[in-house]
């Protein structure tokens, strides 16, 4: 199946009774930019916006390798099949109990905080997160 029509399904499977194309767009745009595999660890992401994700639907833009690959990997997760476990081993993670459970795949990506003098990697709660929580607000 080519990407356009996975993206439809993507669409219709997670689709709201009564929400606006647009917020459906947003929420996919969203969920896509989690699974964004990103080269060299880069500092520089951005989030996919919802024209960018509404395009390719409307398929009047190719979509990107990256977003290709986003997409499939969402689909095998709606499938059951979580594409991610092919790569996953278990690590040494610190994390806070109340909010990580034990055995969690984990689908965001390492980075290292913006802070230049900050030796701290972590995995941010957007993917567009430059800061560790220490120098989030001190920018
Ligand atoms: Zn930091």
């Amino acid at each position: 199946m080519d990407t356009q029509s996975t993206l439809n399904q993507l669409l219709r499977h997670t689709d709201h009774p009564g929400q606006s194309k647009k917020v459906a767009y947003e929420n996919m745009a969203t969920r896509l930019s989690w699974l964004r595999v990103l080269p060299n660890n880069n500092k520089t992401i951005k989030k996919w916006t919802w024209r960018y994700i509404q395009s390719v639907y409307r398929g009047t833009i190719q979509p990107s390798p990256a977003l290709v690959q986003a997409i499939e990997t969402l689909a095998a997760e709606l499938d059951g099949t979580p594409a991610q476990y092919s790569n996953a081993k278990e690590i040494k993670l610190f994390a806070d109990p109340a909010r990580i459970q034990a055995g969690s795949l984990i689908l965001g990506t390492s980075k290292e905080c913006a802070k230049a003098t900050c030796i701290l990697t972590f995995v941010p709660t957007v993917p567009w997160g430059l800061y560790c929580p220490k120098h989030k607000r001190k920018r």
